[in-house]
């Protein structure tokens, strides 16, 4: 049967997905920063099992810029790169190193919104990797990917979008003329479960979690030095035996790693919107700086460097340069 005889309403073929499909049955993914095999498993509906089967391996470790192959008979969802043609009118854009989304949403004068809706796949706001091709839409609008268990027409009625309307925006005539696989601009409707979804991954990537566990040995504030004296104590100083890793509290890029004076060896973390992290007094640093670490990733060992009576971590959060009171970051 023709494609394009088929009904707007047919639902529920096999799970579609656009891309590099590959005669063996499987897709290709490019594996993102923050990305873990899990992640990637529940983003296509798999079971952690098949993807190590799919790609030969005992290993569940990841890393950013492996290709990992996605075995198409079992996947119910997700897109393999690279995505196919967008609509007329549609601009493109490639992340250079440093840009941020809402630099991108800037330079072409667009909302976050009409970006989202255009790129609606996106796992992710704040942890794009250089490279990652953006299409820039002509105003507001959702970009969707056509298969059959799309059912348009109750999209369309759903945000009371044109039907006619729809059909100009993509410069066909019928409705028949659309392809599996082909992206549709649907002009004027909201992206809400992207930005519902996207919404939701920024705040847990937001969120701080400790570097260190043991005990708090000095709280953020003034503290009293004694013989009239005080200082500000700008992070909190958490005790632990000397080698206890160190993890990063967020990801981030290392914008500092060596010696700083009292805070001894000391490793920041830029995190994206601006925030930064600080680990001081380390016996040993165990990344470098412009590399990226992910949440939880080891950066170093607990020390007694620099000003320090014993084997602490001192931590601290900065925003806009200011130091904040850690705890009401962390859980
Ligand atoms: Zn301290």
């Amino acid at each position: 049967m023709p494609l394009r005889h088929v009904a707007l309403s047919t639902l529920a073929l096999a799970a579609l997905i656009a891309g590099h499909v590959h005669a063996e049955g499987y897709a290709l993914r490019t594996v993102q920063p923050g990305d873990t095999l899990g992640g990637i498993a529940s983003l296509y509906g798999l079971p952690v099992d098949a993807l190590l089967q799919a790609n030969q391996t005992t290993s569940a470790l990841v890393h950013p810029g492996d290709t990992i192959r996605i075995p198409l008979g079992e996947a119910t969802g997700g897109r393999a790169d690279p995505a196919p043609e967008p609509p007329p009118g549609f601009g493109r854009h490639v992340l250079a190193a440093g840009e941020t989304i809402s630099g991108v949403t800037e330079r072409y004068g667009i909302a976050l919104d009409d970006l989202v809706g255009a790129n609606p796949d996106l796992s992710s706001l704040d942890r794009l990797p250089v490279g990652v091709e953006l299409l820039i839409p002509p105003g507001p609008g959702l970009l969707v990917t056509w298969s059959y268990d799309l059912d348009l027409r109750a999209l369309l009625a759903e945000h009371q979008a044109d039907p006619v309307e729809v059909l100009r925006a993509n410069r066909i005539h019928s409705p028949g003329d659309l392809q599996p696989g082909m992206l549709v601009w649907l002009p004027g409707v909201e992206p809400t479960t992207a930005l519902e979804r996207l919404a939701r991954v920024r705040e847990m990537e937001n969120r701080y979690v400790w570097p260190v566990h043991g005990r708090i040995t000095s709280y953020y504030g003034r503290r009293n030095l004694g013989m009239g004296t005080s200082n500000f104590h700008r992070g909190i100083d958490v005790a632990a035996p000397t080698g206890t890793p160190i993890v990063a509290s967020r990801s981030g890029t290392v914008s500092f790693a060596g010696w700083s004076g009292s805070y001894g060896y000391l490793v920041r973390v830029r995190h994206a919107g601006g925030d930064e992290t600080w680990y001081a007094h380390q016996s040993q640093i165990l990344v470098s700086v412009g590399e990226y670490v992910s949440q939880n990733e080891i950066i170093g060992r607990v020390g007694s460097t620099g000003l320090s009576t014993g084997p602490h971590i001192h931590f601290e959060i900065r925003r806009n340069g200011t130091a904040l009171d850690p705890l009401g970051e962390l859980n």
